[in-house]
């Protein structure tokens, strides 16, 4: 299992030390734990957290130097962290991010040896008008062009209107999805990806995160809110199957 947590914009570096001096105490588990701060804070949650804690940054650029101001590479971050998240819908849906894009940089970002969550899910309307598969089959084609597989890559399914809104996919939505998703990766890259982790996201809590870790075709979660109180994610992060 893979417990991540996205703390997009929030969290200064005297407040990360604070979150990791508590959740070092709290974590008692044998998951993967992972934590994605913003850019400023990614070293000293490095220092900060105990080392069977992976960190994580939660984008990075493609291109490895040069005039691309405010963007950060993977040279950069490669000294502080091992994870990167990639194709967030925040970074879909409020920086025009696209397919094309988000393949250039989980591209740069296997070349260079990270483990990359390529995030992927449906608007609310692409749901209601039942496009959901079409949708995921074309972001992970899309995102994987060109890509041979790789043992690094995560997949993280987060339906854009579960996403911080408190509304929980059901667990059909859940098993639908994954299992499409299963699906889809075997047809891109074969048997291998049996093997690859499809994590959920989308308003996990303590209260619902057992009931969805326990479903087949699971393999973690990406939590967002909840993952900024160092004993909600640790309650997550205990999980236990
Ligand atoms: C996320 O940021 O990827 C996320 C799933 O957020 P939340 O858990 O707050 O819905």
């Amino acid at each position: 299992m893979l417990i991540a947590g996205n703390w997009k914009m929030n969290k200064n570096q005297k407040e990360t030390k604070e979150f990791f001096k508590e959740l070092n105490k709290l974590l008692k588990t044998k998951n993967k734990i992972l934590l994605c701060p913003s850019f400023p804070c990614v070293p000293v949650a490095r220092q900060a957290a105990s080392k069977n804690i992976y960190i994580g940054a939660q984008d990075v650029f493609f291109e490895l130097k040069g005039e691309f101001t405010g963007e950060v590479s993977v040279s950069q971050l490669k000294d502080f962290c091992s994870f990167v998240i990639l194709g967030h819908s925040d970074r879909r849906h409020k920086f025009s991010e696209s397919n094309q894009t988000i393949n250039k940089k989980v591209r740069a970002s296997l070349k260079a040896g990270f483990n990359v969550i390529l995030c992927i899910g449906e608007t609310l309307e692409e749901k209601t008008t039942k496009k959901t598969n079409q949708v995921l089959e074309k972001q992970l084609k899309e995102s994987l062009a060109e890509i041979s597989f790789s043992s690094k890559l995560f997949i993280a399914y987060e339906p854009v209107w579960a996403i911080g809104t408190g509304k929980n996919a059901t667990e059909e939505d859940i098993t639908s999805a994954h299992s499409f998703i299963r699906q889809t990766l075997k047809n891109l890259f074969g048997k291998k990806t049996e093997q690859t982790k499809i994590l959920y996201g989308g308003s996990v809590k303590p209260e619902n995160s057992k009931e969805i870790l326990s479903l087949k075709e699971v393999g973690g979660v990406l939590v967002g809110g909840a993952s900024l109180d160092p004993k909600k994610f640790a309650a997550i992060a205990n999980y236990k199957k």
